[in-house]
């Protein structure tokens, strides 16, 4: 991992099961509220069908070039079976084999402990050579985590129950707040009052680049007829 900051972030959610809409991809919200939590400004989620071209196409996307940020974090793909397919993608994006990472594989032979573990399990402790293998405590599937291009990526595993302490472990004390940011958020109910016309009385304090000044960042979200006001600094 490099020292620079991790000013932005994106999450990349892998799998067919989200991006045909059959399941809601709840671990995308969970981990935008924890990194905003912790200081990463979240520019974007990212879905990706279990397709190699596609999921390596979108990790490129968010590490180099214009799209790219300082912290990808994925979910989903790490399973062991054919369409998992984040172990390849990372492969690819860096242009290395897979690997056998022989602690991973011993703590997996050590989940299978006394059953018989299908062979086919083992290639979840493959990993490119320049990646990490990230311990998973609750499930099969260990994490990874690499630098690629301006960005530390994490791959976390799928299921929240796994995902959810993986991050916390893994991914937190991994992140790097960009000096003198601190999160703080309001939200404030109007009522009576269109949405343009909250903006009109918001005026200036409305404008994108206030972030950019150090500034508080002001946005409204209409739901249900009420208008809120969002501040974020
Ligand atoms: P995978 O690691 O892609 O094999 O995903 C395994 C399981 O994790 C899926 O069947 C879902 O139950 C769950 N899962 C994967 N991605 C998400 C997500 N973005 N939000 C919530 N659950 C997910
Ligand atoms: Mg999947």
């Amino acid at each position: 991992m490099a020292d620079t900051p991790h000013e932005t972030g994106a999450i990349l959610s892998i799998g067919d099961e989200l991006a045909i809409g059959q399941s809601l991809d709840t671990n995308a919200r969970w981990l935008a509220s924890r990194l905003t939590d912790l200081g990463v400004r979240v520019v974007e989620h990212a879905t990706v069908a279990d397709d190699l071209d596609r999921h390596v196409a979108a990790l490129r996307r968010l590490t180099t070039g214009p799209d790219a940020v300082d912290l990808v974090v994925s979910t989903g793909g790490l399973g062991p079976t054919a369409d998992d397919l984040t172990r390849d993608a990372l492969a690819r994006l860096l242009d290395e084999p897979l690997v056998q990472d022989a602690p991973a594989a011993a703590s997996l032979r050590r989940w299978f402990a006394g059953r018989a573990m299908p062979e086919r399990n083992l290639v979840q402790a493959q990993r490119p050579p320049s990646a990490a293998c990230l311990a998973n405590p609750n499930g099969t599937a260990p994490g990874l985590r690499v630098r690629a291009g301006g960005a530390d990526v994490f791959c976390l595993p799928g299921p929240p129950r796994e995902m959810q302490p993986m991050f916390e472990a893994e991914v937190v004390p991994r992140v790097r707040r960009a000096p003198g940011v601190q999160v703080a958020t309001r939200v404030i109910p109007t009522f009576g009052l269109g949405e343009s016309d909250v903006a009109a009385r918001l005026g200036d304090l409305m404008d994108r680049d206030r972030e950019s000044r150090g500034l508080p960042l002001v946005g409204t979200t209409a739901s249900n007829g009420v208008v809120s006001i969002r501040i974020r600094h």
